[in-house]
């Protein structure tokens, strides 16, 4: 297999992967200010088909951002799904894949602080990326000394790459002390998110997870879930400022995200969830979750892109 694709999208068409080069001095600088989105898509062995995993929230989120730093792009939401169905097709993606769309500030090494300049060139790269959903992986988390963005710093609602240096300060820490994963508060000193994943847990029979001014970012796994709760589990979906000490008694803890799907943590700050296995409702939700993205329940087709891989 081939280390990378044979095409991405980069202003306006797809190039060879070998062509698609810039000159080094567009790096450092132009790489702060940039956006992106983080998507999967899930292969279906039996149907043969790639679904792309709500392709337009995605989209609709890297509009989003790309408003919010001021760097647009004149592309609509809709052409961003066509572009990216394309390139799957074009690369023959007959696996789980992760697609990657990045804005940036490209090809000038001044005029990046007049609004008046900006504008957004567009990177899309499609990589293989297997699922661990049902692999029965589980994880250790830590609640890290480090604080959670906010929205008057570095808002956390815009996914711009030099917020994920935030998580990833807390990541190492944690790492380097023995964990799987961290958890930060924000300024307020209440539960925000993990790094690249939010956090719900359950508590009486209710799902509870921080709000969306908690800090974290909007995510479409989270909205996911919320409905997969409330609709199919009939569960009471509860969005509000979280303790920590809620976590330390809480039944079950997971993370969700594109990257985390339904990551189970068993262990906070050293204090053992349940019994220190997967919980039930988060076994629930992960089997009615592989259900919706790998295109088996007819219930949650609006979420799903499908690429006609094999047409
Ligand atoms: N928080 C952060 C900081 C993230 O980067 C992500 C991944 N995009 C998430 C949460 C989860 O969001 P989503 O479910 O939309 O991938």
């Amino acid at each position: 297999m081939s280390e990378h694709p044979k095409y991405l999208w980069w202003n306006g068409e797809p190039v060879a992967w070998a062509d698609a080069t810039v000159h080094v001095s567009d790096i450092a600088w132009s790489a702060t200010g940039a956006v992106f989105e983080g998507i999967r898509a899930y292969w279906n062995e039996e149907q043969e088909e790639l679904y792309v995993f709500r392709l337009h929230e995605h989209m609709q989120r890297l509009k989003d951002s790309s408003k919010m730093v001021r760097l647009p792009i004149d592309v609509t939401v809709d052409d961003l799904i066509e572009i990216t169905v394309e390139l799957l097709r074009r690369n023959g993606s007959r696996e789980d894949t992760y697609i990657f769309p990045l804005v940036y500030f490209g090809g000038a090494r001044t005029g990046r602080s007049d609004p008046a300049k900006l504008r957004g060139d567009l990177l899309i790269t499609t990589d293989p990326r297997p699922s661990h959903l049902g692999t029965g992986v589980k994880q250790r988390a830590k609640m890290s000394s480090w604080t959670r963005i906010s929205d008057n710093v570095m808002p956390p609602r815009v996914k711009n790459i030099s917020n994920y240096r935030n998580g990833q300060l807390a990541t190492y820490e944690v790492k380097l002390d023995g964990y799987d994963v961290a958890l930060l508060l924000g300024p307020d000193g209440k539960v925000s998110e993990a790094p690249g994943a939010c956090v719900m847990f359950v508590k009486n029979d209710q799902l509870i997870t921080p709000d969306p001014a908690s800090g974290i970012l909007e995510s479409i796994t989270r909205d996911s879930i919320m409905t997969l709760a409330r609709e199919d589990l009939g569960m009471p979906v509860i969005e509000r400022r979280v303790d920590r000490t809620e976590l330390y008694t809480a039944d079950e803890i997971f993370l969700c995200g594109t990257m985390a799907e339904i990551t189970p943590i068993v262990e906070i700050d050293r204090f053992q969830m349940g019994d220190g296995g997967i919980g039930p409702v988060t076994s629930e939700l992960e089997r009615l979750f592989t259900e919706a993205v790998r295109g088996n329940e007819p219930k949650r087709e609006s979420w799903r892109t499908a690429v006609e891989a094999s047409a």
